[in-house]
């Protein structure tokens, strides 16, 4: 069962930032209203990830880290259409296999927290409010072959706060809060949308991008398609989330793409965020074990959709 986890926390946890992103997933699957990470060495040597949420009763807390528990889904039917961000409850059990983990948990009835060392299994009293912290200590520590595959701790830490900026983007009425090394690297507090994507990428994203807001068919698109004039070397700023989860789609970039054929040329790439929501019956998003892919019923039309939507918002910014 040990390297049956370690093999599925090598299709779940690929570097520290894996590690960020399922963590922050939970919280706020947990309901969580402050998301706090913690890093050290960029990740490499602790990820502690703090939220607010509806915390763990302590006869649960064991639960928590076995492969395939999760809270989340009761029924086959249920997995069709999740609502949540995690649903295979598979993330805590593959990260405990490669790294050191505890929980620290506090519900609200909870006369105080509990704290479960997953090694030793040990359950003992602890101090903080309601909520949650789990804390990734030492990733890859037993599997030194993965370890080696790290990049150096800037680049680790780049690609955890990236982790931190997918969810921050689509979750504006949750503050965010990344610290490194005892600093505070990012802070962005709940707000409006609007605000929430000045805060993340920045006054200039703003000005130089055009409001998206089109129903086509059963399919939703909302959010902000820059300008072909704030297109950049780098495909840096390119956001796509399905039902509110980020993912990495080739169909819906060629569909953003497509609509900027005429108006950029060479290798020039379009700035974007946009937020597809679609009935949850016509997309599988149980397609990756990192749930960055989705697989859509009827692709065209998606495909269609994001291409008119992104069309709209650039012609209104021609007129
Ligand atoms: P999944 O998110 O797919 O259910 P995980 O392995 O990520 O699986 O988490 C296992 C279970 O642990 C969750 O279903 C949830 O019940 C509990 N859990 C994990 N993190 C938190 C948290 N931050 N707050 C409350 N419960 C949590
Ligand atoms: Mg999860």
């Amino acid at each position: 069962d040990e390297l049956i986890s370690q093999i599925a926390a090598g299709e779940v946890v690929e570097r520290p930032a894996s590690v960020v992103r399922e963590l922050v997933d939970n919280a706020l699957d947990a309901g969580a209203t402050e998301v706090t990470v913690k890093l050290l060495a960029g990740g490499i040597r602790s990820v502690v990830v703090e939220d607010d949420g509806c915390g763990i009763p302590a006869d649960e807390l064991p639960m928590a880290l076995r492969r395939h528990a999760t809270s989340k889904i009761a029924s086959l039917p249920e997995l069709e259409s999740v609502a949540t961000m995690g649903f295979r409850g598979e993330a805590l059990a593959a990260i405990a296999s490669v790294a050191e983990v505890a929980l620290l948990s506090r519900t609200a009835e909870a006369a105080h927290a509990w704290r479960l060392d997953a090694r030793s299994g040990e359950l003992s009293p602890a101090a903080r409010g309601r909520g949650t912290s789990v804390e990734v200590r030492e990733l890859f520590f037993n599997t030194p072959a993965r370890r080696k595959f790290l990049k150096t701790e800037a680049t680790e830490l780049a690609h955890c706060i990236e982790a931190v900026r997918r969810h921050a983007l689509a979750r504006p009425d949750v503050s965010f809060a990344v610290w490194h090394e005892g600093k505070l690297v990012e802070q962005w507090r709940r707000g409006t949308p609007e605000q929430r994507l000045k805060d993340v990428l920045g006054e200039d994203f703003i000005a130089q991008s055009r409001t998206v807001d089109a129903q086509v068919g059963p399919v939703r698109i909302t959010g902000r398609a820059g300008v072909p004039d704030a297109a950049r070397a780098r495909a840096d700023q390119q956001y796509c989330y399905v039902n509110g989860r980020y993912v990495r789609d080739k169909l819906l970039a060629h569909g953003v793409r497509s609509a900027y054929e005429d108006v950029l040329h060479g290798s020039r790439q379009p700035t974007y965020v946009l937020f597809v929501e679609i009935p949850p019956e016509r997309v599988d998003v149980n397609v990756h074990p990192t749930k960055i892919e989705v697989r859509f019923r009827e692709s065209r039309e998606v495909h269609q959709a994001v291409r008119h939507a992104v069309d709209a918002a650039l012609a209104a910014s021609r007129a």
